[in-house]
């Protein structure tokens, strides 16, 4: 954890050593791999904040060369990244990428510091995020599935909620960073728990999707409005809240992808990892979004669009 200021006057030493000490348990070196959508403004929102970052991502982008330019150090590799932190965050897409950047010569495990504390706010399936807990308490490491809800705007605004599994003591360790990042912070249970959760709350939010969809296009075929559709679903308890948040996706005047459809799709696949067998609405939601696979890369929301 360094200490920004070098200069430290013995006149004003007691206030200032303080304060110094205060910020150095505030403002700590971290490690981050993972500059996608979510990744790279979370990376923003903790430089903003005065933390230092030393970054790694899987292929050197624009976002990356931004966080280099305002101070982030670039790494060659995982294991470069996390070797002198006491603090590594992981935001990458799935199991596979996780994976990818833990283990082997050039992974966060071969040179994470022992003690140090691990969030991973990739949305995995819990078993996996199990797995990564034991290979990192093997090393010594402080391994929390922190996996969050809420997209690009609230990543960048710091209102994300993180959906936590691990033990207390680590989270409360991560707990200040987790607080710029994020407005809330559930603890869900011990390792793993936070990935499940993660699960419970994305089958909602395509089940949101999908109904309000398909109530929209049973609405239009017996002549209301889109809008009047639209209007009334939001202005009563029926619709669930983000559907407000979702409108001008629907109506086309936003665009942009926030969260790309493949990983929707990657999460309801986890989700039927479940060992339950009768599912009939996620595996009717898992095929709506497999016949649009093609458009992997387009936000969600493209399956409103769709018929
Ligand atoms: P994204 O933009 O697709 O970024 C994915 C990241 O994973 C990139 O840094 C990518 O590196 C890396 N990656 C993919 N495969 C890899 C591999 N095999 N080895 C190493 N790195 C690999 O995704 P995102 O939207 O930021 O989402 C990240 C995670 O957060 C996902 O688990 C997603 O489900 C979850 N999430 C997303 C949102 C959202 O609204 N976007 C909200 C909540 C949670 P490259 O740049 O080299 O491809």
């Amino acid at each position: 954890m360094p200490i920004r200021s070098q200069d430290q006057g013995v006149a004003e030493s007691s206030h200032l050593t303080r304060w110094e000490t205060l910020l150095s348990l505030i403002l700590m070196d971290i490690a981050f791999i993972g500059m996608g959508i979510m990744g790279s403004r979370m990376a923003q929102r903790l430089m903003d904040s005065g933390h230092t970052l030393r970054i790694y991502n899987r292929t050197r982008n624009e976002s990356c060369d931004e966080l280099i330019d305002r101070g982030a150090v670039w790494c060659e590799s995982p294991a470069i990244a996390v070797s002198p932190t006491t603090l590594i965050i992981t935001m990458l897409s799935d199991p596979e990428a996780v994976k990818s950047v833990a283990r082997g010569e050039t992974g966060i495990l071969k040179q994470a510091a022992r003690g140090s504390v691990w969030m991973d706010c990739s949305t995995v399936d819990p078993e996996f995020s199990m797995t990564m807990a034991k290979e990192s308490a093997d090393k010594d490491v402080r391994f929390l599935d922190t996996p969050v809800a809420g997209s690009k705007g609230p990543a960048e605004k710091g209102e994300l909620v993180f959906l936590v599994g691990g033990e207390s003591d680590d989270l409360e360790k991560a707990r200040p960073i987790m607080e710029i990042l994020g407005k809330k912070v559930i603890h869900c249970g011990g390792p793993g728990q936070g990935s499940a959760m993660k699960l419970v709350v994305n089958y909602m939010l395509a089940q949101s999707l999908l109904s309000v969809t398909e109530a929209s296009r049973i609405g239009q075929s017996l002549g209301l409005s889109e809008a009047s559709i639209l209007d009334t679903l939001i202005a009563t308890p029926v619709a669930a809240p983000v559907i407000a948040g979702l409108r001008p996706r629907f109506e086309g005047s936003d665009r942009e992808t926030h969260f790309p459809l493949k990983h929707m799709l990657k999460d309801l696949r986890l989700a039927r990892k479940s060992q339950l067998l009768d599912l009939p609405l996620l595996d009717a939601a898992i095929k709506r979004f497999e016949s649009l696979a093609g458009e992997g890369n387009s936000d969600f929301s493209y399956v409103y669009h769709a018929h």
